[in-house]
């Protein structure tokens, strides 16, 4: 998880988040299975926006496991970080979007604690909250004021999935220097050298 500064939210959220979040909670109160669907502005359905400017502030990115290029195939989903089934309110608002690859799409579901780290969240430090174990590549709490939190955030992310515990050992193991910091996947290992444990 790599820390960004959320910027203004897309002109097109902007216009459609009231009505569209009125439509979304009068639906899905009736109805907890409703489908939920983007609007459509000008030809273009919202979520495609959404995605761009979250690709310009993370480099397309993973929010949450950092990632890139997204699952080999560039395939992003857009997260609503607060459930919109639960969080119906929340479902447009730009602050609970995030850019996920699917594997940390499918982990994460419907699952949500208040304890979550935010890649965005003030002041975030990737070291704040976690330790790697460079040999294994997986993430550990790092033990203090923030270990319930990573402890939560790493359950809920299953952020020490087999697979992704190999590709993070590899990427200390085998940095690919030859490309820039913003296209290496799991960028918190360059700027949290004390995170290696
Ligand atoms: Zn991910």
């Amino acid at each position: 998880m790599t820390p960004f500064t959320r910027g203004d939210p897309p002109a097109v959220l902007v216009e459609c988040a009231d009505e569209a979040t009125a439509s979304w909670v009068a639906r899905v109160t009736v109805n907890r299975s409703a489908s939920f669907a983007w609007p459509v502005r000008n030809g273009v359905r919202v979520s495609q926006a959404i995605a761009r400017r979250l690709t310009e502030l993370t480099f397309g990115h993973c929010c949450y496991c950092d990632s890139f290029p997204m699952d080999g195939t560039g395939e992003a989903q857009l997260d609503h970080f607060q459930p919109k089934v639960e969080f119906p309110q929340l479902a447009f608002a730009w602050p609970n979007l995030y850019l996920a690859c699917a594997a940390c799409n499918r982990a994460k579901l419907d699952g949500w604690s208040a304890l979550l780290v935010r890649p965005d969240e003030p002041g975030f430090r990737f070291s704040d909250f976690f330790l790697v174990n460079p040999s294994s590549g997986e993430l550990e709490a790092r033990p203090g004021p923030n270990e319930a939190r990573a402890r939560e955030t790493i359950r809920v992310m299953h952020l020490n999935r087999p697979g992704l515990c190999t590709l993070r050992s590899d990427a200390i193991k085998r940095p690919n220097t030859t490309v820039a910091p913003e296209s290496r996947p799991y960028r918190f290992l360059l700027q949290a050298r004390d995170a290696l444990g």
